[in-house]
């Protein structure tokens, strides 16, 4: 029997914090969630919060090392626990985020950071300072755009469709073409598909990320993509792991096959090209569990509570 999820997971992983451009820096930290900023005139914007304000201040103090504007704007990719947990710790005037991602948190945002939780417990540094849910005070549907300032130019916030979520954003600097793409494409790293929209998210949703024609990516989690060809293998690395699972759990659907064969099927397409990338094993059970669902005709993502992931888990990773 597999650990459950990445719950064996215990050490820490390097933290590199990149300067991609003037005033724009990103931190990876070897497949753990990345996060970033973006200097304006005499503000900044963060980008996704990391899981709890512990963790979030690491990350802001490596950042004071080069900035001390203040945090007007805190950017949420969509509403997993991990990217928005550690929000307090910003001191953000506005933490903007999607129309969708709002309405989440309302109706799954307690039950996702208690799943959360169970899956990663490393993320959640000292869980206790996590003051409640993080909601965001302002919300668009299409797209918000912040001027900079002082001839930076500007970020543009964009919905590009349904994917990793049902509210994914991306933060665009068309200047310096640079794109912080949250969890819509990964750059080494394994797909969480779980609330995922596949048949959405491999095709317009990954066709309007290509075509902002980045040079440089951050990925949800991985290395940053740098240069057009790193950009468009990410791209594609992304877009080969969501075909490959709807055409295994596709053929072992229409079949009239069971989950657990259209898991075996995807788990031994995926694992040779897939299966050392970080949090693979932990995702698999979970993304064949709702891509079933999807071919089922299941609209919506079923909410994963702590009890349900057991159940998935036990079923499945064994
Ligand atoms: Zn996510």
């Amino acid at each position: 029997m597999k650990t459950f999820a990445s719950s064996a997971d215990l050490s820490d992983k390097e933290q590199t914090l990149e300067v991609l451009d003037d005033g724009v820096y990103a931190l990876t930290a070897e497949g753990d969630p990345n996060v970033g900023a973006i200097e304006g005139e005499d503000f900044l914007v963060c980008f996704e919060a990391m899981a709890t304000p512990v963790a979030a201040r690491s990350w802001l103090d490596r950042l004071r090392e080069h900035t001390a504007k203040p945090v007007r704007y805190l950017v949420l990719s969509h509403y997993h626990a991990v990217r928005v947990l550690g929000a307090s710790a910003f001191g953000a005037d506005v933490i903007v985020a999607h129309d969708n991602t709002r309405a989440l948190i309302a109706e799954r945002g307690q039950a996702d950071w208690e799943s959360e939780l169970g899956r990663m417990p490393r993320l959640f540094r000292e869980p206790s300072s996590i003051p409640g849910l993080t909601w965001p005070t302002a919300t668009f549907s299409d797209r918000l755009t912040i001027h900079l300032g002082g001839g930076r130019g500007e970020l543009v916030l964009a919905y590009l469709g349904r994917g990793h979520t049902e509210g994914d954003i991306v933060a665009w600097l068309p200047r310096q073409r640079i794109l912080f793409a949250g969890d819509l494409v990964e750059a080494q790293a394994a797909l969480y598909t779980g609330d995922a929209y596949h048949r959405d998210w491999m095709s317009g949703t990954l066709d309007a990320v290509a075509a902002l024609g980045a040079r440089a990516l951050v990925g949800g989690r991985g290395a940053v993509a740098t240069g057009e060809d790193a950009v468009e293998a990410a791209i594609g690395q992304t877009r080969d792991f969501l075909a490959t699972m709807l055409a295994e759990v596709g053929a072992a659907h229409s079949a009239g096959g069971t989950l657990k064969d259209a898991f075996a099927a995807a788990h031994r397409a995926l694992e040779p090209r897939y299966g050392r990338w970080p949090i693979f094993e932990h995702c698999m059970p979970f993304n064949v569990s709702r891509l079933w669902d999807e071919l089922s005709g299941v609209q919506r993502p079923a909410i994963w509570t702590a009890e349900r992931d057991r159940q998935v888990w036990d079923q499945l990773q064994e």
